[in-house]
């Protein structure tokens, strides 16, 4: 039987690692919504679209790719995995998301690929709107100060270093426009379970999640 899982939360909660955890356990996909509208970011910075030009903002979007393969996202065929990441473009995500335009693609995109397999999903909106339908929805939260820890260090391994303040203020500035934004805001879905990963390992966190699929 086809299942489809929803992982919403604030940015930082640990929802794509998580959630890649349970797709390797469960042996379905994985899709990390926030990863496109990260690479619709990459384009437009890239390419310095005016996303107050309609025009050129639609045109990009009728000719972009983005494709997932083997958990690695390709931007009209090369692997920007790890660029997405760049603090630059976490500056500017939150913008991307709230045009209506990009939202339309992207979860048009989404639905797709939820179509023909099992998956789980993360993002902002995937219980409330890009799959309602979902088997079980889990809303993941943590403190604001732990998601900034966390992604702190995370960066760090990775080499990046920005200031444990500069995250906190960026996580605290997404979250707002992520919640209050007109499009789908970030938002539990009245069927989401909500877990709170504070003070929780990642096999913790796991766990609980595994048993609230199981029921
Ligand atoms: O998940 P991640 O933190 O990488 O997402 C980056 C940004 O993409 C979020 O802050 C949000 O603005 C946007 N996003 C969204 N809807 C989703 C997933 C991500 O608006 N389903």
């Amino acid at each position: 039987k086809k299942i489809s899982i929803a992982i919403d939360g604030p940015a930082g909660a640990g929802k794509s690692t998580i959630a890649k955890i349970i797709a390797k356990k469960l042996n379905i996909e994985y899709i990390d919504t926030g990863a496109m509208y990260r690479a619709v970011t990459l384009k437009i910075l890239r390419d310095n679209i005016d996303i107050n030009d309609k025009e050129q903002l639609l045109n990009m979007l009728n000719n972009i790719e983005i494709k997932f393969v083997n958990n690695r996202i390709y931007l009209d065929g090369l692997d920007v995995s790890e660029e997405i990441r760049m603090p630059h473009v976490g500056k500017y995500v939150s913008q991307v998301a709230a045009i209506k335009e990009v939202r339309e693609k992207l979860v048009l995109l989404q639905r797709n690929i939820a179509k023909n397999s099992s998956v789980i999903m993360d993002g902002r909106d995937i219980g409330t709107n890009v799959l309602k339908d979902a088997d079980v929805k889990i809303f993941l939260i943590a403190s604001v100060e732990e998601r900034a820890k966390r992604r702190y260090k995370e960066l760090k391994q990775k080499g990046i270093e920005v200031s444990y303040e500069d995250i906190l203020r960026e996580i605290e500035k997404r979250d707002f426009i992520d919640s209050t934004r007109e499009v789908n805001p970030l938002k539990k879905a009245e069927d989401a379970i909500i877990v709170d990963s504070s003070n929780k390992t990642i096999d913790e966190v796991v766990e609980e999640i595994l048993n609230i699929i199981s029921f």
